[in-house]
């Protein structure tokens, strides 16, 4: 009988938070947190749990992180509860690697059905210098009325969607992307803020991986998303130039499945604000391979366009309403389909990426590629 991957996923944030601290427990790995200011709307605490598993000095950490866009947190957690009820070995694992598991960056974003914190910041668009960092996005500033309406009507929606078409055929698609895509800085409540100052939980993480990552020369960083990219498609993508180290061993590791946003044969464009920038600043003097593990799930039009509604709704329509309901819902669909082979895929193809990424670390490639840092 097939084995059914989907019961990996778990039905809202504070079971995929109970699920992943059981599942951690039971095999041995040893826990900590970072409980946020913010608390969820029925009181209860939302954290960045870690779990970690190793020597207390290893010479490479396989981190695994979830959930920095809140919503996408369903399919990376599901992943790591596959790779600890599952794959994880502890007779087996390889001495000299530690394995460092964080769980829902965003917890807000995660338990609200919302990409965004609770300050509408897009957390992976947050790290930079606030606000000499702030790097302007021309494409948003053209079209920030149709990328925030003043409301979803018939009509209007047909007008903004004529603006779109329009900007597309006169700038192309990249340009579109980059529009839609890359951070703002200027307005607080539009889509794909990037904040004013650093927000509690990116703070949070790089201390944790400063702290958790033990001193180890080789860090293999796979922070996991969902919603770009063809359905169901992983792609892992590097910040990182094609003649940088860090995409040198990430190619060298997992082929033609990494990508350079700077190589133009990415789904995504180059960003700013993003994980990498602070896993940098936060783990100088090691052999870093930041990869952004992106599962693609639906039509990028329909992905932003559920991303827009629902700013929207959070915005200037009303939460309790059958349109608010439905907006959410959609927003859920995009970020981690419903249909059942679509997750079962997810979830195994993750389980492939995690065994592939232990081999790499296990195995003497990743010491002959940290004499190359950078
Ligand atoms: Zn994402």
């Amino acid at each position: 009988m097939a084995s059914d991957e989907t019961i990996h996923f778990p039905a809202d944030y504070s079971a995929a938070r109970e699920a992943f601290r059981q599942a951690a427990k039971a095999v041995g790995f040893q826990q900590s947190g970072h409980a946020l200011a913010v608390r969820a709307t029925d009181g209860s605490e939302l954290s960045l749990d870690c779990a970690y598993y190793g020597a207390a000095n290893p010479e490479a950490v396989l981190a695994v992180s979830s959930g920095i866009h809140g919503v996408e947190g369903f399919a990376g957690s599901a992943i790591q509860h596959r790779f600890l009820t599952h794959d994880f070995d502890a007779p087996r694992w390889p001495s000299h690697v530690g394995v460092l598991l964080v769980h829902a960056i965003n917890p807000h974003g995660f338990a609200n059905l919302r990409r965004v914190n609770e300050s509408n910041v897009d957390l992976n668009r947050n790290f930079v210098a606030h606000p000499d960092g702030h790097e302007p996005n021309p494409g948003y500033e053209e079209l920030h009325d149709v990328i925030n309406p003043e409301d979803l009507e018939p009509e209007t929606e047909e007008a903004c969607s004529e603006r779109i078409r329009a900007f597309a055929r006169t700038h192309g698609r990249e340009r579109m992307q980059e529009a839609f895509t890359r951070a703002q800085y200027r307005w607080p409540d539009g889509v794909q803020f990037g904040g004013t100052r650093l927000e509690e939980s990116p703070s949070a993480l790089t201390r944790i991986a400063a702290e958790q990552t033990r001193g180890a020369a080789n860090v293999l960083w796979l922070d996991l998303h969902t919603g770009l990219g063809p359905p169901g498609q992983l792609e892992l993508i590097s910040e990182y130039a094609p003649d940088h180290a860090a995409f040198r061993r990430g190619r060298a590791w997992f082929g033609d499945q990494a990508r350079s946003t700077l190589a133009g044969d990415s789904v995504s464009v180059p960003l700013s604000g993003v994980i990498e920038r602070g896993l940098e600043r936060a783990l100088p003097d090691r052999a870093l391979t930041p990869l952004t593990a992106e599962f693609g799930t639906h039509d990028s039009g329909r992905v932003f366009w559920a991303m827009r509604a629902d700013n929207w709704l959070h915005h200037k329509g009303e939460l309790d309403s059958d349109q608010g309901r439905a907006i959410q819902e959609e927003l859920v669909e995009v970020f981690c389909p419903k249909d059942p082979a679509w997750r079962t895929s997810v979830v195994d193809q993750g389980s492939a990426l995690l065994g592939t990424a232990t081999k790499a670390l296990a195995s003497g490639q990743a010491a002959a590629f940290s004499l190359s840092r950078r």
